[in-house]
């Protein structure tokens, strides 16, 4: 589709964050007349207001006119803005959505093909080494959507890239319908968000978009519902063992690639990244791009560039030993389990907002690997209780203040319990917002009560 539509199109954006700022600004663009809603005025809608969009707080209906909404991705469908469009017929897309429908280059070439990247956890780091990889090849390509960079800017970047490295949150593919990525992985299925999809399958359903007719589907071979959501499809599977026909794995240290006919293109020692959850991530990347045609070269350089992004099991320190690793980006249980079993010997920080999630197979399962445990944030008993069923002689230490002195608290807990060679990790399995602004904060505030720690 053509960004015909929208000359003189009464638009309204749904809610002015980064991408809701991302899609006005390019609608305002293609000559829109677009109405900003969102909660309550902020620098933002202001700035918004001063490019020529109509700003509407606090929304319950549309307004009359109005034919299409690009709504946030974080909005909850049951929002009674989008109900209202629903009820009356008005479309919503998402942000995705509508930059697929303006994909088209304003130069006439064709328009640039999607490798996208779904899963609970593990995109971001999946993308940016898929995005290095097709870099390493000399692509003009960047990794966007919900990444940093919205995709309503790369695909409407003046000066055009020839691919794009999609990450895609089950929010934006839940307000996609028409995206066709030409290959796209399912990294891993466990439950997350669930609160906002209401159920696992609904949430599986919405992971599942991310495959359209004639999308390449890489699953997780090692992954139940990866492979139930890619059954029957064309494409290729991953797996952290010896790779099958038509799979990507790991033999004696080494990365194959059985389904491209690339073989070996990396060892698990030379990856610039810990723990078998990242050697997952770097063969889903490894079978995006070699689906797209990468050289086993470029793909090999990509992955020996890539850089993990903070607060994703960065080594922040090591005292006295010890060494301290910043995993605050484990907001689920999920991504917390992964980030356990890659180290032998763990002092765990956990705790902070569950999202209603369970955590007995995580405790069970990382039990065996605990030297200790410290817990804070609003729901540390539901842990502290598994710990005392699963794990019931490793030391377990309560930080019952909710300041940010918390954190220092936690961490002085935490050196104490450990021992030489130990590794002390934040990966607090649960959301952040009950103590601080996000993740990002939640690992800062981490990394300063580290630095503060004396020489040992
Ligand atoms: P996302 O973008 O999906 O949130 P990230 O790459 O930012 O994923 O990683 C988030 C966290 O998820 C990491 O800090 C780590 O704890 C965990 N993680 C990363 N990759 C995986 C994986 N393949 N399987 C399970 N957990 C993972």
């Amino acid at each position: 589709m053509s960004a015909a539509p929208y000359p003189d199109r009464p638009v309204l954006v749904a809610g002015a964050g980064v991408s809701g700022v991302a899609v006005t600004e390019v609608l305002l663009r293609l000559g829109a007349q677009v109405t900003v809603t969102d909660r309550a005025p902020s620098a933002r809608t202001e700035a918004l207001a001063a490019l020529g969009a109509r700003i509407s707080t606090g929304l319950g209906e549309v307004p009359p006119g109005i034919d299409q909404v690009v709504t946030s991705p974080g909005w909850r469908p049951d929002h009674p803005l989008l109900l209202d469009a629903a009820g009356r017929g008005i479309e919503v897309i998402g942000d995705v959505e509508l930059a697929w429908r303006l994909r088209e280059s304003p130069a006439g070439r064709p328009p640039a093909p999607w490798l996208a990247v779904t899963g609970t956890n593990g995109k971001t780091t999946t993308v940016e080494m898929l995005a290095g990889m097709l870099r390493a090849a000399g692509y003009r390509a960047v990794a966007a959507g919900n990444i940093g960079l919205p995709l309503v800017r790369a695909v409407c970047d003046p000066e055009p890239y020839e691919v794009l490295a999609v990450e895609l949150s089950s929010f934006q593919l839940h307000w996609s319908s028409t995206v066709a990525p030409v290959a796209a992985a399912i990294l891993n299925l466990a439950p997350d968000h669930l609160d906002w999809h209401g159920s696992m399958a609904a949430y599986a359903a919405d992971k599942a978009k991310v495959l359209a007719p004639g999308t390449l589907a890489v699953h997780n071979a090692d992954d139940a519902w990866s492979r139930r959501l890619a059954a029957g499809r064309a494409g290729a599977g991953f797996t952290l063992g010896p790779p099958a026909a038509g799979q990507l794995g790991v033999a004696r240290g080494a990365l194959l690639d059985r389904a491209f006919g690339e073989g070996e293109f990396a060892t698990v020692g030379d990856l610039p990244v810990v723990g078998p959850h990242n050697v997952a991530n770097a063969l889903a990347a490894a079978a995006l791009a070699f689906s797209y045609g990468v050289p086993s070269g470029a793909v090999s350089a990509g992955l020996a560039g890539f850089r993990t992004g903070p607060h994703r099991n960065a080594a922040v320190r090591s005292v006295g030993g010890i060494t301290y690793v910043d995993d605050s980006k484990a907001t689920n249980p999920h991504a917390a389990a992964a980030s356990l079993g890659a180290y032998d010997r763990v002092v765990w920080i956990a705790g902070g907002l569950l999202k209603g999630a369970d955590v007995d197979d995580l405790v069970a399962g990382a039990a065996p690997r605990l030297a200790g445990v410290v817990l804070l944030g609003a729901d540390r008993a539901v842990l502290g209780a598994a710990l005392a069923r699963h794990a019931p002689d490793v030391p377990v230490v309560e930080v019952h203040r909710a300041d940010h002195g918390a954190m220092s608290d936690a961490v002085a807990a935490a050196s104490l319990l450990a021992r030489r060679g130990d590794v002390v990790l934040l990966a607090p399995a649960a959301a952040s917002m009950d103590m601080f602004t996000d993740y990002a904060a939640r690992g800062a505030a981490f990394a300063d009560a580290v630095h503060a720690l004396g020489e040992g």
